[in-house]
């Protein structure tokens, strides 16, 4: 409510089966000052965590539509729960921008009840005038109500001191001409204990409104907020926590020891919740390995029967080769982040095993085409080398543009390199959430790793990229070793913040490593 000068508050909307529900045509829109009081969800209207919400714009400026979306993806990096903003008839968020019709929002899941040709969002003030601080404010504050959110001072722990006659005073006249009726259940009736979940009243939410001491008796008031608590951080964050669908990691030695080989390993791993509509593509690369010097240099990391459900990834070596041990991680790019693409390359489609070429390239194009030149990684997830001379291989991408890139796995020296494969990993350079880059062993002081060495190094993320600390993927793109020894390494990350994270190398026994080489994605 602001103060008596700035009328805009927002109602919120419960489909008219559920409750009685004010036209929204009737509603003077929130904002300036206002907001609800502490964070609180409607127990009746949760997502599915994990969901993607659909949302399409009915109008609006492209300005503005693409400030709502800056905003709305706020919430995004502490709820898990994406927007994904479409022109197709499916989205179950429908944003209207009905000048002078209020800001408001249907609540969550109710929203699956409005008839698809109707809005289920409005912005009845913005214009490309607006300042940024109003869209942060009111925007996060309209996706807070689709997620669930309800007002904070409807939330059972909210107990303001009203002076209701000035509230009833004020709200009867215009530019609102609410009834008694409307006042009290926009402003004064609570959410029962049993029907919402909610922490201690939080001022400082951006679901608060701000409550003008016009209002209350004595001098209590509400700040204006324009974006998110900490309390609103880590409760939506409760509520919809990190998607734990797969660890991400497979070791054969989860399996069998590495003094058991096999020379096929497999593991199912679930994604849970499973994704919705389309399984999702499989970015894959050897993050561990263990095999003899007594034969050729065989490994093949790969994923298959990938459903919504879940994916069986393999690490497999063939022929006389023994595989001690193998690891493997994975980064899915499904309809959870349609941000990331990824694909293969495997020299085999350039030439056979047994033409082998130390150099090997070819062009990639993007199934769909950035903005600007994307950032890509490369793993490599399968090598197949002569035993006779050092193990050297280098994967990488070079001349990136918008369309494509050229990838790449190379040998060098004598070694003989019969087939290499690799996956890669694409996303927008403006994408504010995620991190890639490769560290190497040769780039520390000495030379090479010793006999059960260790090496590695430190990545800083720059300053306030992540708000929480993210998901870190790393996997081999380069090593060379002595052929004298068996070729025995494994990379790891640990210690991952929000500022950074370790990552090593690390290699044991008798083995000598001349340099190891990471690829690494945070999001
Ligand atoms: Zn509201």
């Amino acid at each position: 409510m602001a103060s008596k000068s700035d009328p805009k508050i927002c109602v919120e909307l419960l489909p008219i089966n559920d409750q009685t529900t004010l036209p929204p045509g009737n509603l003077v829109a929130p904002s300036q000052g206002s907001g609800p009081l502490e964070l609180a969800l409607d127990v009746r209207y949760f997502w599915r965590n994990g969901t993607t919400l659909r949302v399409r714009f009915l109008g609006g400026s492209q300005f503005v539509q693409s400030k709502v979306k800056q905003y709305a993806k706020t919430w995004e990096s502490y709820a898990n729960i994406k927007f994904q903003f479409v022109n197709t008839d499916d989205a179950v968020i429908r944003v209207n921008f009905q000048q002078g019709a209020g800001s408001w929002s249907y609540i969550g899941s109710s929203n699956l009840q409005i008839p698809r040709d109707q809005p289920t969002m409005n912005f009845g003030w913005f214009n490309d005038a607006t300042r940024d601080e109003e869209f942060s404010r009111t925007v996060i504050h309209e996706f807070g109500h689709a997620l669930g959110c309800i007002h904070e001072h409807m939330s059972p722990a909210a107990n303001i001191p009203w002076d209701k006659a000035a509230v009833y005073k004020y709200f009867m006249g215009p530019p609102n001409n609410w009834t008694k009726e409307q006042i009290d259940r926009n402003l004064f009736d609570k959410y029962a204990p049993s029907a919402a979940r909610y922490t201690r009243f939080d001022p400082w939410s951006i679901m608060c409104y701000a409550i003008s001491d016009d209002f209350t008796i004595g001098t209590w008031s509400t700040p204006s907020n324009t974006v998110l608590s900490r309390t609103d951080k880590s409760f939506i964050r409760q509520m919809y926590p990190p998607r734990t669908h797969s660890e991400g990691v497979f070791r054969t030695m989860d399996l069998h020891p590495w003094n058991d080989p096999k020379p096929q390993n497999s593991k199912q791993f679930s994604f849970d919740p499973p994704y919705e509509n389309d399984p999702p593509r499989i970015a894959i690369g050897l993050t561990e390995l263990d095999v003899s010097k007594d034969a050729n240099i065989r490994v093949n990391a790969y994923a298959d029967r990938v459903t919504k459900e879940d994916l069986v990834v393999h690490t497999d070596a063939w022929a006389d080769t023994t595989l001690y041990s193998a690891g493997a991680t994975w980064m899915e790019a499904g309809d959870i982040d349609s941000d990331f693409q990824t694909g293969e390359f495997n020299t085999l489609e350039l030439h056979p095993w047994n033409e082998p070429t130390p150099q090997n390239s070819k062009r990639v194009n993007f199934a769909r085409s950035f903005p600007e030149p994307p950032c890509v990684i490369v793993w490599l997830k399968g090598v197949d080398m002569d035993k006779n001379h050092n193990w050297r291989v280098t994967a990488h991408a070079s001349d990136i543009s918008a369309e494509g890139f050229a990838i790449h796995i190379d040998t060098w020296a004598d070694t003989t390199l019969y087939s290499g494969a690799a996956s890669w990993i694409a996303y927008p350079a403006s994408k504010k959430d995620a991190c890639s880059g490769f560290a190497d062993t040769s780039m520390q002081k000495e030379t090479g790793l010793e006999a059960q060495a260790e090496k590695g190094g430190r990545v800083v993320f720059p300053e306030g990229m992540f708000e929480k600390e993210p998901t870190v993927r790393l996997a081999i793109k380069s090593f060379d070793f002595d052929h004298e020894h068996n070729l025995r390494f494994r990379a790891d990350v640990k210690d991952v913040s929000k500022e950074g994270f370790q990552w090593t190398v690390s290699s044991w026994a008798d083995s000598v490593c001349y340099g190891a080489g990471i690829s690494y994605l945070a999001f």
